[in-house]
């Protein structure tokens, strides 16, 4: 085994949170090692981890590209404009996004060159005191070693036992983003966020979809205003989503997987052609720590943090999908820059209350804060403003009229608690109620606003107006 090289820092995974970590941590003059073990679709390794190999770059060039073909052959008529006979090749458009794909793992693996970070290609395992031995693909090992290890090796999708992963009829997300031709008939366990954003891909491109869901409630996280309002557009799109379906066998026969459910009305078959399971990801710790490190992790396999992502051992850290906490690409950004900070000696923080949800269907649904619904199971009171996109000139105008804003302020103090979205581009739009709860603004703030004409940022202003039951646009 080679001499132990020293470094200031080692972050083991390179995705979203290790790669922020290892950045910021390079930029604050330490020196960094960064250890990742993903291998990208040329074989080569590929650093950005799950979010730019097989999660949210990749499953929004696809959203993309598919959404280009949905108005063409679907919206494209209202505005006067004929496009008779369109055709969609699949393979071109998943070749453009894996050329997006390569862009952005490449430009990490760049970025980490320009800050002289110490790339190795392997696997590492945490060693006591903080050393950290690296397993290369051809089994040679090394052990390097620093004062601090940062671990950010992130998750991977849960398998079901009845319907086992195969990569060919039941696949999870990686393989949902690169079939090579529409299925006729595609399945989806999980009506969460990932069967929502695929199941909405392939059913653009012209798939039967049908999503099956365990829970009786639709998209139980968001507020339930925002989820009824969404369950309504995706009905309209024929997206066949089925409540309460309790799976309990897949089975792969003559090509095609028969899937067998039950809800309140019985036992149902379901035959498709390709079956995605998307029932949620888990931390990706397994033989990651070696005898002896004192690292914890808990019943789901998340290594044990405090708020500021310490593991409880000295100079060991934790962020991303393999810790507490939501499973989103910039809460993990936010936490490698925290953890950077803090072992440079600097004050590092994450604000958890107000990390914004994004999902990428049509219409797009956004919220950051608490939902009406746990205001009222915490008794915290409060008054709610909503909007709607169809009194909106500039939604109307590009023919989005569907999807609503509702805010929701503290019924004595007016601070703002939470804003929900459905509509076109509130991905871009939940920044602005961001910033103004990061501000710890009101609904007042925001009324006072001057927001542009014709936006869709006006539904934000006449929602905060609402508040106060002074929109303008709308009876009160
Ligand atoms: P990961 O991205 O999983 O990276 C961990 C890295 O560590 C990987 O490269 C892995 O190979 C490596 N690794 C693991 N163990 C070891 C080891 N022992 N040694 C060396 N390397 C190791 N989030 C959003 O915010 N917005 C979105 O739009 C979005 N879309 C998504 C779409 C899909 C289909 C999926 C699956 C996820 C999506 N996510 C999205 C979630 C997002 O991808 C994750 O939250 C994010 O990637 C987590 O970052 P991470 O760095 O913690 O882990
Ligand atoms: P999810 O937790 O969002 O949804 C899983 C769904 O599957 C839930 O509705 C759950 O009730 C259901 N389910 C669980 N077991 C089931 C079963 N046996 N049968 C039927 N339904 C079952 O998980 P996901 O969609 O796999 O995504 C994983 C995570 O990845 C997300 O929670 C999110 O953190 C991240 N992600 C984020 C984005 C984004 O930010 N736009 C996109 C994709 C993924």
């Amino acid at each position: 085994m080679a001499d132990a090289q020293k470094f200031d820092l080692i972050v083991i995974g390179g995705g979203p949170a290790g790669y922020h970590a290892a950045i910021r941590a390079a930029q604050l003059g330490l020196a960094v090692a960064c250890i990742d073990r993903w291998v990208g679709r040329d074989g080569k390794q590929a650093l950005g981890g799950t979010c730019l190999n097989v999660g949210c770059i990749p499953s929004k060039a696809l959203l993309d590209s598919s959404r280009q073909f949905w108005n063409l052959t679907h919206q494209f008529e209202v505005h006067g404009i004929a496009a008779k006979g369109a055709s969609i090749d699949v393979g071109t458009m998943v070749g453009r996004k894996d050329k997006i794909v390569k862009q952005f793992t490449g430009g990490v693996a760049m970025l980490f060159k320009a800050n002289k970070i110490a790339s190795f290609f392997g696997t590492g395992k945490l060693l006591k005191g903080n050393r950290v031995e690296i397993t290369g693909a051809d089994g040679t090992k090394q052990t390097i070693s620093a004062a601090n290890v940062v671990i950010a090796t992130g998750s991977v999708p849960i398998e079901l036992p009845f319907a086992k992963f195969d990569g060919k009829h039941i696949v999870d997300n990686a393989g949902a983003l690169a079939f090579d031709a529409v299925p006729k008939r595609f399945g989806v366990i999980g009506a969460g966020v990932i069967g929502l954003e695929l199941g909405s891909v392939w059913k653009r491109l012209g798939a039967q979809v049908t999503i099956l869901e365990a829970l009786p409630d639709f998209l139980g996280t968001a507020d339930a205003d925002i989820a009824k309002a969404a369950a309504r557009e995706f009905k309209k799109q024929e997206l066949d989503i089925r409540l309460g379906a309790k799976v309990s066998k897949a089975e792969v026969k003559k090509g095609e997987v028969v899937v067998t459910y039950s809800d309140k009305d019985g036992e149902h078959s379901l035959t498709v052609d390709k079956l995605l399971v998307a029932v949620g990801r888990r931390a990706y710790t397994s033989e990651l720590l070696g005898e002896g490190t004192g690292v914890k992790t808990d019943e789901r396999g998340r290594i044990e943090v405090d708020e500021h992502c310490w593991a409880g051992v000295d100079g060991v850290w934790a962020i991303g999908d393999c810790v507490r906490g939501a499973m989103l690409a910039h809460k993990g950004f936010e936490e490698g820059m925290m953890v950077a900070e803090l072992i440079a000696g600097k004050a590092g923080h994450v604000d958890y209350d107000i990390i914004p949800w994004v999902i990428y269907t049509e219409p797009e649904i956004a919220w950051a804060g608490k939902t009406e619904q746990q205001c009222k199971a915490e008794n915290i009171p409060c008054k709610v403003g909503t909007f709607p996109f169809a009194a909106i000139g500039r939604a109307v105008a590009m023919n989005e009229p569907a999807g609503m804003v509702k805010m929701i302020a503290h019924a004595e103090t007016d601070r703002i608690l939470g804003v929900h979205m459905v509509g076109a581009e509130v991905s871009e739009l939940i920044a602005e109620a961001v910033v103004a709860m990061a501000f710890k603004g009101s609904s007042e703030d925001l009324a006072r606003i001057v927001h542009a004409h014709p936006t869709l940022s006006e539904a934000v202003h006449e929602a905060a107006l609402a508040v106060d039951k002074r929109a303008i646009h709308k009876a009160n």
